[in-house]
């Protein structure tokens, strides 16, 4: 099982930022309303994230570290797999097997908070302390057991830039969460939640980018399209990015690219590419996100239909505004 682990492990866990996001969605999963992150040397010594989510009972705190014993596949109806950022119960026992975790939780009708410890992968006994309602992930000493691995890492610096593009990620697909990030002891970002995704792309993008974005939206059947594109007049602006995120969750999706080189075309300078924030909803069985265990890479149903869709929608933008 060890060696399993191990493999699946380095499926999930590349690098610091890998961490980040698996925790950063285990917390938007419990229904956080507030996320703390921390790292310390890019992660590679301590990765900390604090959530006032749900917590974790004290029976289910040392299966959650098993891996495929996830909690969200008790519940094996598709609507639940697309509406949860996590299915698969890997990612706990990923992090576990290659470094040194310490989970402090406490749920609402618990007088008292659970703590369990891991190392290398093997599990201390549970004991009872003092925390808030909530969660708290404390990973250290990143890949300290595969040293060859830790070689791999970039420096501090560079990680600690995986780690914010991470942040930044969630932090504009889930505005009404209240997020924090903090590196080296600094503070970098703390986000207040908002309503909409407008303001947060302002955080990251600058207000001039956010304020000169075009809205677009559509439905069609079960498809759900919305979001920011760039105006065509801030083709020049040096802002670039094309953010997907189906069902809250980012993913890479080359057509949806093409989609909008597409429908900008003749509009931009040429090898210029659109900044688009980009929402996409749909029922779960147009869309697979088991493809990887990172699930970054999404395979639709009907990926020619996403496409027309994103053309039309973005062309029809154009025309009702004149462009
Ligand atoms: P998955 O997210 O795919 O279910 P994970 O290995 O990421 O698998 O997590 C295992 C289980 O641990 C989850 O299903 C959930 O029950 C529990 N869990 C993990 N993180 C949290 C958290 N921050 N708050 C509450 N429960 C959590
Ligand atoms: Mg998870």
């Amino acid at each position: 099982a060890a060696v399993i682990n191990q493999i699946a492990a380095g499926e999930v866990v590349e690098r610091p930022a890998s961490v980040v996001k698996e925790l950063l969605e285990n917390a938007i999963d419990a229904g956080a309303s507030r996320i703390d992150v921390a790292v310390e040397r890019g992660g590679k010594d301590l990765i900390r994230i604090a959530d006032n989510g749900r917590g974790i009972g004290v029976d289910d705190l040392p299966l959650a570290f098993m891996p495929h014993a996830t909690s969200k596949l008790a519940e094996a109806d598709d609507l639940f797999r697309i509406a949860t950022l996590g299915f698969r119960g890997e990612a706990l026992a990923a992090i576990a097997e290659v470094s040194k975790v310490r989970c402090q939780t406490r749920q609402a009708d618990s007088p008292e908070g659970s703590e369990i410890s891991i190392d290398a992968g093997v599990a201390s006994p549970i004991r009872s302390c003092g925390c808030p309602v909530g969660t708290v992930f404390e990973v250290r000493n990143l890949f300290a057991n595969t040293p060859v691995r830790r070689t791999f890492l970039k420096s501090d610096s560079t990680e600690a830039g995986h780690v914010a593009e991470m942040f930044s990620r969630v932090a504009l697909a889930h505005p009404t969460i209240h997020l924090t990030f903090r590196s080296a002891g600094k503070l970098v970002h703390d986000l207040p939640a908002v309503t909409g995704i407008n303001e947060r792309i302002a955080v990251f993008f600058g207000r001039e980018l956010a304020d000169s974005l075009l809205w677009i939206e559509s439905r069609i059947d079960d498809i759900h399209l919305w979001g920011y594109v760039a105006h065509p007049s801030q083709s020049r602006s040096s802002a670039k990015g094309q953010f997907l995120f189906v069902g809250g969750r980012y993913v890479r999706d080359r057509s949806l690219g093409h989609a909008l080189s597409e429908a900008y075309r003749g509009l931009l300078m040429v090898g210029r590419s659109p900044v688009a924030f980009l929402h996409l909803d749909l029922p779960p069985d147009q869309v697979d996100v088991n493809v990887h265990p990172t699930k970054v890479e999404v395979r639709f149903r009907d990926g020619q239909r996403i496409y027309s869709q994103l053309l039309a929608t973005v062309r029809q933008t154009f025309l009702a505004s004149d462009l």
